[in-house]
């Protein structure tokens, strides 16, 4: 089975088709969401509706959350907020019930664990080496995969007591399993990355070889910019994605 998986979509739509038109010539199985495909962007309903069409197993982000549950959206910086209660207002109301409907954990095919912040919690950060350390204590299988913090990286635990090792992959790479270790790995996010790459993020996981692709996308963003600017959506949230922060 090959897996694309792709995180924090963000509602932008440049940047999610670009990604889908470099995996145009993939033959990719089935497709993995890690959340947060609502929040900041100009199209919310144009990416819940391709991710829909898409098949993809999904779970729920934190925007998402907020998104359907307008009171959450007070933990939010005044700009996000402002984001969330217009796409609250842009979505149709088919997408917030599949929004709503969204699990924050799954187990894919018996071997993939998906989720968003942590495997504990979706809303915490995974960030060091001790924060994945929660999430490989309480996985249940070989390899899982998260979002949230918008980073491309993996964490590699080898169990026992040793702190499981960070690899940053700001411009992309490539990981190999090996069978006596566990595997944590942000593929990073499609529309809005933070590691100082402001090229869209996902990753392609090979199961069948045991191999994880990290790759980094080029896309429109003076458009994906402009479509947010004629939204009325506040300029930090649009001038940052050429900053990849
Ligand atoms: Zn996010």
């Amino acid at each position: 089975m090959r897996y694309a998986v792709l995180s924090d979509i963000h509602s932008n739509l440049v940047a999610l088709q670009a990604v889908l038109a470099d995996l145009s010539e993939e033959e990719i199985d089935a497709y993995l969401c890690l959340g947060d495909i609502v929040g900041y962007g100009a199209r919310p309903n144009q990416c819940c509706d391709i991710i829909r069409d898409l098949e993809a197993v999904c779970v729920r982000g934190n925007h998402d959350s907020a998104a359907v549950d307008p009171a959450r959206a007070q933990w939010f910086t005044a700009p996000a907020r402002a984001c969330l209660l217009w796409t609250t207002d842009q979505l149709r109301d088919d997408n917030l019930e599949f929004l709503g409907s969204l699990p924050t954990v799954q187990i894919v095919d018996d071997h993939i664990t998906i989720c968003h912040g942590s495997i504990p919690d979706p809303d915490h950060y995974t960030v060091r080496p001790v924060d994945a350390l929660m999430s490989f204590r309480a996985m249940k299988t070989p390899i899982a995969f998260f979002g949230h913090t918008h980073y491309s990286e993996w964490f590699v635990w080898s169990g026992d007591s040793e702190m499981p090792e960070e690899f940053p992959m700001p411009d992309g790479g490539e990981l190999t399993e090996e069978v006596s270790r566990l595997y944590l790995v942000n593929p990073g996010a499609v529309g809005q990355p933070r590691d100082r790459n402001e090229r869209a993020s996902y990753a392609i996981y090979d199961a069948d070889e045991g191999r994880v692709e990290i790759r980094r996308v080029s896309y429109d963003i003076a458009l994906a910019a402009e479509q947010m600017k004629d939204a009325g959506l506040p300029e930090a949230m649009y001038a940052r994605l050429w900053m990849g922060v």
